[in-house]
């Protein structure tokens, strides 16, 4: 079957990286997770100490973008990729609420978009890619042939995050994970450049009530019915 292009847009911690992993694990696809990019660049900024209390010099974080080099890595025991920075796999640390915090600010600046958005088009030339993020399907690959765009209820992305966190040993409150999500979906819907937004074509998906099961199977009739279109 021809390879296509899926883009996943959305809110913060509305699902979409679960969605695409699945789909990309079913399709053989490769999967793009573009935000553990932009939190990469974050992660090492905060690290060189470039960053202190929510305050950075742009010119400062422009400099390091070319020490910044990212990979990805499918682990097979999680089944999915591990994000590597500098050979160090950083999965964990950049899930951290220090680059949460961060993140939304770092990702406004024009040369960090630039920059990662090269090497996102080239990660999906060949087609055949499963990629999330903000910026996807309204900017980084137009043509996609389908496009999703998540959203669900806020307490209920809270209250996954505060899940995932806690699973994995992170001990964050409710309050603070609730204010993190909110601060960034404002960030990210009002900055200037390739903000977050529905692209024209993009079908929404409200998983507030789905589960994860029934997300793939509506995205796997979505493909089947773009194939038998395209036939
Ligand atoms: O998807 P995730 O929550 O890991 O993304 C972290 C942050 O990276 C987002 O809040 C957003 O500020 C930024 N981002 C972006 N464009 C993308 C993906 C993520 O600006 N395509």
């Amino acid at each position: 079957m021809m390879k296509i292009t899926i883009a996943i847009d959305g809110y913060s911690s509305c699902g979409k990286s679960t969605l695409a992993k699945a789909l990309a694990a079913h399709l053989g696809y490769a999967y793009l997770d573009t935000g553990s990019m932009y939190r990469c660049v974050t992660l090492y900024a905060l690290r060189k100490g470039l960053i202190k209390d929510g305050s950075f010099i742009k010119e400062n974080i422009i400099n390091i973008l070319d020490e910044v080099n990212l990979r990805f890595q499918f682990n097979a025991h999680t089944k999915a990729s591990d994000t590597f920075l500098n050979n160090e796999n950083v999965e964990k640390e950049i899930r951290m609420m220090d680059v949460s915090d961060n993140v939304s600010k770092i990702s406004t600046i024009h040369e960090v978009r630039e920059h990662m958005i090269a090497i996102q088009r080239d990660l999906g030339k060949n087609k055949g890619i499963v990629a999330d993020g903000r910026d996807i399907g309204s900017n980084v690959f137009p043509k996609a042939e389908l496009k999703i765009f998540m959203t669900a209820d806020t307490d209920i992305r809270v209250q996954r995050r505060f899940d995932e966190l806690s699973s994995k040993g992170q001990h964050v409150s409710y309050n603070d994970i609730k204010a993190n999500l909110l601060s960034r979906d404002y960030d990210d819907t009002h900055r200037k450049e390739n903000p977050l937004k529905q692209a024209k074509d993009a079908i929404v998906l409200d998983n507030s009530d789905l589960t994860r099961e029934q997300q793939l199977e509506y995205i796997l009739r979505l493909i089947k019915d773009l194939t038998l279109t395209a036939d």
